[in-house]
């Protein structure tokens, strides 16, 4: 990619982001846009390793700006935007589903709709949130076409991003949501039942796996499940539950 085009395009992006999370914390932004004129000159026309060199000397927001723009795999020819990933570093937990949906696509945040309100009712009702001690991300960072999972060689190519941010963020412990980012995460092929009510261990970083917020919409039943695997995370991590709960 030239390097006139890909800096418009990051400085595109990094403003759209902004507007969004200007929108959702419905506070005036206080971060300046940084220098991508440098950092485009830097990535323009890097063959695909020095792409990968990129991505191992990055912070968590030049590696953002490097899944804006990435190509490796056939979503970034159906995607909208792509979808980094939003919260903080050295979290307490870090939440990670399986793919973006069609409002992520839209907007370029992780959980947002219907399924995304749920999530924060969840993390508020065991004291967290994703503007203070949460960050959220996927297996994939790009839609993939009709909400389908996410193919193994999509999943693969966009692995390095994900082993990046779990480095960058240092996360105290992860939820997996889902089937799909249960089974990728561990390596497995299991139902989500198999997974759920039980810590796992991933690079040493206590896991647990529950249902997908848009899985629990779809079946308001499994909420008590989702509840008991809430609450063997708070306790674990010394979370104070909120009384009113989430789900
Ligand atoms: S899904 Fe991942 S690997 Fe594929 S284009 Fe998007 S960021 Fe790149």
């Amino acid at each position: 990619m030239e390097h006139d085009t890909l800096s418009d395009l990051l400085q595109a992006h990094w403003l759209l982001y902004d507007q969004v999370e200007q929108f959702i914390s419905g506070e005036e932004s206080k971060e300046q846009m940084p220098d991508f004129s440098s950092f485009a000159e830097s990535l323009a026309e890097k063959p695909a390793d020095e792409f990968r060199e990129s991505v191992d000397k990055a912070n968590i927001s030049q590696l953002a700006s490097l899944i804006r723009v990435c190509e490796l795999c056939p979503l970034s020819q159906t995607r909208l935007n792509a979808v980094p990933g939003m919260g903080v570093i050295n979290a307490k937990v870090m939440i990670i589903g399986e793919g973006p949906g069609e409002w992520e696509d839209k907007s370029g945040v992780p959980f947002v709709g219907r399924a995304g309100k749920f999530l924060d009712a969840w993390l508020q009702s065991i004291s967290l949130s994703r503007d203070e001690n949460v960050f959220i991300t996927n297996i994939v960072k790009c839609r993939p076409p009709g909400n389908r999972n996410p193919k193994p060689e999509e999943e693969a190519a966009c692995e390095m991003y994900l082993d990046k941010q779990i480095s960058l963020v240092k996360p105290e412990a992860i939820l997996c949501l889902g089937k799909v980012a249960g089974n990728h995460i561990l390596q497995r092929q299991g139902t989500l039942s198999s997974m759920r009510g039980t810590f796992h261990q991933y690079r040493s970083i206590p896991l647990v796996v529950t249902y997908h917020p848009a899985a629990v919409l779809r079946n308001m039943s499994l909420r008590r499940d989702v509840w008991n695997d809430l609450k063997m995370l708070a306790a674990f991590l010394k979370l104070p539950l909120v009384t009113k709960r989430g789900t």
